[in-house]
């Protein structure tokens, strides 16, 4: 089913004194979610996701703008017509009921014509079991399962009613580090196997970045950037972007162009050595933001930093260093472990690869192509 989000705005109302403005916790989206994809809408805590998931849910209502489940104009549907399955931190399972019993819970609750007879519930709660993996489980109660068990559980009993549309709000995030890992690729595969659209919510770039086939990023209710995440990665449009996705983070530099030419720190003069060529770009400060792997090992390299310490990484070596323009209390770069690094040197060089260098304005904070 493919979800249309049209100029969606949600305002709430100034609450108590102390919270005078109204809050514009989504402000006006527009973007299509195209059938059987998964989205992952990604933002730093109090951008507006899970807002944005209730809206497409039905559990609230726009202040403006409109929604789309196909064709059809679901805005002012109620969430229980919208055909979605919910996923929420918190499992949320009935206590009292056996797993097979919570699976069978949202079929039992219909009515007239939509209602099956108690074989086809079964045989539905089966597969739904089946298809996260808990078919053993099926008598047990919340209490005697794990924390990732009970999710499955959760996402089992979202997926009985064979919804449109499967919505999920930080549904890892009480899970242990191995689980979440183990179960994002779980959640992975049943979508891929179902086919049903999708929406992640997280405030993990790296949960985002493994598992959508597209990243809405948000911030402060507005969206920055939509696209893949690859996508994203190798072309923010703007710092905030730039600085919200990647392990290690980006590096980033005070800089400016000057004659096409990029200078770390604001010093002018003989002793400044230009780190890359930015033909095209007018003279202006700027920040530069360099990925971990866009630093090459360069003796003579233009680009020297004051080293504090290698960390072995196994696969490759994170190279710890100190510059006066970094904004980052340290600059990581990641060189293989081939390289050679006398760690008791006190400087490092480098040169640095174009296309892992990002230039902002210093005042928009927004790309500058080069
Ligand atoms: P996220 O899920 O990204 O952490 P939310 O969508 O929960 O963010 O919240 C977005 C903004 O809207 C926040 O500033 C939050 O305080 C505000 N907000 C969310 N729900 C309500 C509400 N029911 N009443 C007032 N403000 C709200
Ligand atoms: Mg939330």
């Amino acid at each position: 089913m493919r979800v249309v989000l049209q100029n969606l705005t949600k305002k709430f109302p100034a609450r108590g004194r102390k919270n005078r403005g109204e809050v514009t916790a989504v402000s006006d989206f527009t973007f299509e979610i195209p059938d059987g994809k998964l989205i992952g809408l990604l933002g730093p805590s109090g951008c507006g996701k899970s807002t944005t998931l209730n809206l497409i849910s039905g559990l609230i209502k726009p202040t403006s703008g409109k929604i789309f489940f196909g064709e059809d104009d679901v805005t002012e549907l109620p969430a229980e017509h919208r055909g979605i399955g919910l996923v929420f931190q918190n499992y949320a399972l009935y206590p009292h009921l056996t797993v097979r019993q919570n699976i069978l819970f949202p079929l039992q609750n219909r009515k007239g014509k939509d209602r099956l007879s108690k074989e086809e519930m079964e045989k539905k709660a089966e597969e739904a079991a089946a298809l996260v993996q808990i078919g053993e489980l099926m008598d047990r109660r919340p209490s005697e399962l794990s924390g990732g068990q009970q999710q499955r559980v959760a996402i089992a009993r979202a997926l009985v009613k064979m919804p449109k549309v499967l919505l999920l709000d930080e549904p890892l995030s009480n899970l242990d580090a191995r689980l979440r890992l183990q179960t994002r690729e779980e959640i992975r595969r049943i979508q891929r196997e179902t086919g049903i659209t999708t929406i992640f919510v997280t405030h993990d770039q790296e949960e985002a970045m493994s598992i959508s086939d597209r990243i809405v990023l948000m911030k402060d209710g507005v969206i920055q950037q939509i696209d893949r995440p690859q996508e994203v990665y190798d072309n923010p449009v703007n710092l905030f972007v730039a600085k919200f996705l990647g392990t290690p983070p980006i590096n980033v530099f005070e800089g400016r162009v000057e004659g096409g030419k990029l200078y770390f720190g604001m010093k002018t003069g003989e002793a400044a050595r230009a780190v890359l060529d930015v033909s095209g770009v007018s003279d202006r400060k700027v920040f530069a933001g360099v990925r971990p792997e866009g630093f090459l090992l360069q003796e003579d390299g233009p680009l020297c930093c004051a080293l504090s310490g290698l960390e072995v990484m196994g696969r490759d070596i994170s190279v710890v260093s100190m510059h006066a323009a970094s904004q980052n209390p340290v600059i990581r770069s990641i060189i293989s472990t081939e390289s050679r690094v006398d760690a008791d040197a006190p400087f490092v060089c480098f040169a640095l690869k174009p296309n892992k260098v990002f230039l902002f304005d210093r005042e928009t904070e927004e790309r500058i192509l080069f």
